[in-house]
C-alpha cells in the first residue's frame, strides 16, 4: 500500500480521537462541578442552621427532626434544647418537660447579689437527665445486678430517701461522658463495696 493512501485514514483516526477525548473531559468536567456544587450547598446549609455548644464545647448543627418521634414535619413551634441540638414537638413532651429551663451559669451575668442572671433557655429531658446525674446525685447508696444489667441505687440533693431511684450503669456512663466526676465517684463506692465484702468474709 501507498503510504500516500493512509493520509486520509489517519486523519479521520485523529479526528475520532480528538471527539472523544473532548467528550471525556466533558463528563469528568460536569462529575467535577456537580461535586463541588453539592458540597457547596452543604456548607451553607451548615453554616445556616443554629449552633450550639455540646458538652464537649464544640459546635454542632441543630438536628432537622423532633427528638421524641422522629418526624420532620410541623417544627416551627418546635422546642430547641440551648444545649445540645436536639429539638422537639411541644406535643411529644409532658408539660414538666416543656417547662425545663437550664440553670443560670453561674460564670455570666452581674456580680454576686446584683445584676440580673442571664435569661436562659429549654432543656431538653435528655440534657436535663444528666444534669441530674451530674450534679445532683447526693449519696450511691447501693448496687445490683452485673454487665449490662448493672444499676445503683441513689439519693438525690434536696430529696429524702423517700424519693431514692434505681439508676442504670449504662445511663450514669453516657452522663459521665459530661460530668466525669461521675465515673470517680462510682470508683469510690465499687472500692469501698470490695472492702466491706472483704471484712464480711475474712
Ligand atoms: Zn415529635
Ligand atoms: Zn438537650
Amino acid at each position: 500500500m501507498n503510504p500516500r493512501d493512509w493520509q486520509p485514514l489517519q486523519l479521520i483516526i485523529s479526528f475520532l480521537v480528538a471527539q472523544w477525548l473532548a467528550l471525556l473531559l466533558l463528563v469528568a468536567g460536569n462529575i467535577i462541578i456537580r461535586h463541588l456544587t453539592a458540597e457547596i450547598t452543604c456548607r451553607i446549609a451548615t453554616l445556616q442552621a443554629p449552633l450550639y455548644r455540646t458538652s464537649v464545647s464544640h459546635l454542632v448543627p441543630q438536628n432537622a427532626y423532633c427528638e421524641a418521634c422522629g418526624g420532620f414535619d410541623d417544627l416551627g413551634a418546635a422546642l430547641r434544647c440551648s444545649t445540645c441540638p436536639h429539638q422537639y414537638h411541644p406535643d411529644c413532651l409532658t408539660p414538666e418537660q416543656r417547662a425545663q429551663r437550664a440553670e443560670p451559669d453561674p460564670s455570666a451575668g452581674g456580680h454576686r447579689g446584683g445584676g440580673a442572671r442571664a435569661p436562659t433557655g429549654w432543656v431538653c429531658p435528655r440534657c436535663t437527665r444528666r444534669t441530674q446525674l451530674g450534679k445532683y446525685i447526693d449519696k450511691i447508696l447501693a448496687s445490683r445486678g452485673g454487665g449490662a444489667a448493672k444499676e445503683y441505687r441513689l439519693k438525690w440533693v434536696g430529696l429524702s430517701y423517700l424519693h431514692t431511684e434505681w439508676v442504670k450503669l449504662s445511663e450514669l456512663e453516657e452522663a459521665a461522658t459530661a460530668y466525669p466526676g461521675l465515673r470517680r465517684r462510682l470508683a469510690v463506692f465499687e472500692a469501698k463495696q470490695k472492702e466491706a465484702a472483704q471484712v464480711r468474709t475474712g
